[in-house]
């Protein structure tokens, strides 16, 4: 059985918009959008007197229940799979325990059909065992011991040694050929390997139709 796991904020829910939306009411000379992230740690990016004020927004409800959907189409895909009896769960790391019913809820009403949610504290998401793992996190790949995908958001772009998905099309399609590559037979670091140089492959064509070569 097919077991995937899938990451909340950030790879299904647009946790940016309403958490940069009180940051930004707070800090008008200093606005930021989620472009302007180019690494985890959020506070160095924002105004230097807010610094690590920006997480005190995480105790505020709206912040986890007032984002969007970031592509629509994960509602389509993440059904689909499920319809082909593979085991999904949303996998979310709480940075406090009042967000956890928040979370839900907003998991609750977007993606009902997913049954299993698995609520984690640190950085251990790796505990768990599954083939893969869908996150916009480097931090959660690093000692996952199945096939990882990294969902593309500006902050993580150092990760280069990772399959990256830039939307819901790519993490599909990279499932479903991972899942083929599994039924081969082949191993988890093969696949991941494998995915990683056709994300690239597919890159390089983006970019020499752009007159640009990936230089990495
Ligand atoms: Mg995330």
């Amino acid at each position: 059985m097919t077991r995937i796991l899938v990451d909340l904020d950030n790879t299904l829910y647009d946790l940016c918009t309403p958490w940069l939306y009180r940051y930004n009411l707070d800090y008008p000379h200093h606005k930021i959008t989620y472009k302007d992230i180019l690494g985890w740690d959020t506070s160095q990016y924002v105004a230097p007197e807010c610094g690590k004020k920006i997480f005190d927004y995480f105790k505020y409800e709206d912040v986890w229940i007032n984002g969007d959907i970031l592509d629509p189409i994960s509602i389509d895909v993440t059904k689909s799979w499920i319809s082909f009896g593979y085991d999904v769960a949303i996998c979310t790391t709480l940075s406090n325990s009042i967000s956890a019913s928040w979370k839900l809820r907003w998991v609750d009403h977007y993606f009902p059909h997913i049954k299993e949610r698995i609520v984690v504290t640190g950085h251990t998401k790796h505990w768990i065992q599954a083939d893969f793992l869908i996150d916009d996190g480097p931090h959660n790949h690093k000692y996952f011991g199945g096939i990882s995908i990294l969902y593309d958001m500006p902050w993580n772009k150092d990760s280069i040694n990772l399959p990256r998905a830039a939307n819901w099309s790519e993490v599909n399609r990279m499932v479903i050929r991972g899942v083929e590559q599994l039924e081969n037979g082949m191993k988890y670091k093969d696949i991941q390997d494998k995915l990683m140089y056709e994300t690239r492959e597919l890159d390089n064509i983006a970019r020499a139709m752009e007159g640009i070569r990936w230089t990495k």
